[in-house]
């Protein structure tokens, strides 16, 4: 489904990316972990084309992300993308939130985006919050509306972000059912978390990168049983 090949990239003259490979199949979920400013992000955002890579290749779902012919906004309209900050639109309902891209960029009716948005709302448990403004929800509640909204793109595959790091403790748990449930559904999932709880119960492998280097690529058991770096256990010594 997703392929990275031998990527770098550079941001100046600061290389952030070194060499990057690895393959993520249909319906696989891999963790991305490693300390702060290691590449995570921007490996997320190459593939998904929000940022040009210097040297190797991207190919999502059959189609290189690189390539000047790629309809770069229709490829990223088939990958859904959640951040560590919401960011839903504030001026909107969650209704509106979640209906906005459908109505737009699929040219859904109003009536099937709503009775879609219904649906997904009540698969992150958010049915009673359709007419809400985000700022009156919780930002496990507003987590919950921004995977729903990435959802009513029928995207091919989700990539997360950190998606619990701006959350109160007490909200992580409810933003991590719903992404479980999301795995356990079949999706194909990239997400990038320092929860290795997580990790553990829903990863099927994880990478960890330093220093723009992906470092340790294993079956998830692996990795935190016999982490093949120094690096990776150091890593896990800190954050476990
Ligand atoms: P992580 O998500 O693992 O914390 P990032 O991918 O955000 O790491 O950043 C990797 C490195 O690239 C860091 O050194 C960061 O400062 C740098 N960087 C990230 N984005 C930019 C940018 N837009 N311009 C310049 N440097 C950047
Ligand atoms: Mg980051």
């Amino acid at each position: 489904m997703i392929t990275v090949e031998n990527v770098s990239k550079s941001y100046g003259a600061t290389r952030v990316l070194t060499d990057c490979s690895t393959a993520v199949a249909r319906g696989e979920i891999v963790v991305v972990c490693g300390p702060s400013g290691s590449g995570k992000s921007t490996l997320i955002k190459c593939i998904n084309g929000l940022e040009p890579i210097d040297a190797g290749r991207i190919v999502v779902d059959g189609t290189s992300v690189a390539d000047r012919e790629t309809n770069l906004p229709k490829l990223r309209a088939r990958i859904g993308m959640v951040f560590q900050t919401f960011e839903l639109y504030p001026h909107m309902t969650v209704t509106e939130n979640i209906t906005l891209a459908p109505i737009k960029a699929l040219k859904r009716t109003r009536a099937e985006a709503v009775k879609r948005a219904n649906t997904l709302l009540e698969r992150v448990g958010m049915h009673d919050y359709a007419d809400r403004y985000p700022a009156n929800l919780s930002g496990g509640q507003q987590q919950r509306v921004a995977i729903a909204r990435a959802l009513a793109m029928d995207p091919i595959a989700m990539l997360f972000d950190e998606p619990t790091s701006a959350l109160d403790p007490e909200m992580i748990n409810e933003v991590l059912d719903v992404m479980t449930a999301l795995a356990q559904d079949g999706m194909t999932m990239i997400v990038v978390t320092h929860e290795m709880g997580f990790a553990r119960r829903v990863a099927d492998r994880v990478v960890f990168m330093d220093q723009g280097r992906i470092v340790e690529d294993s079956p998830t058991q692996n990795f935190f049983e016999q982490p093949a770096s120094d690096r990776a256990r150091l890593f896990l010594s800190k954050i476990l």
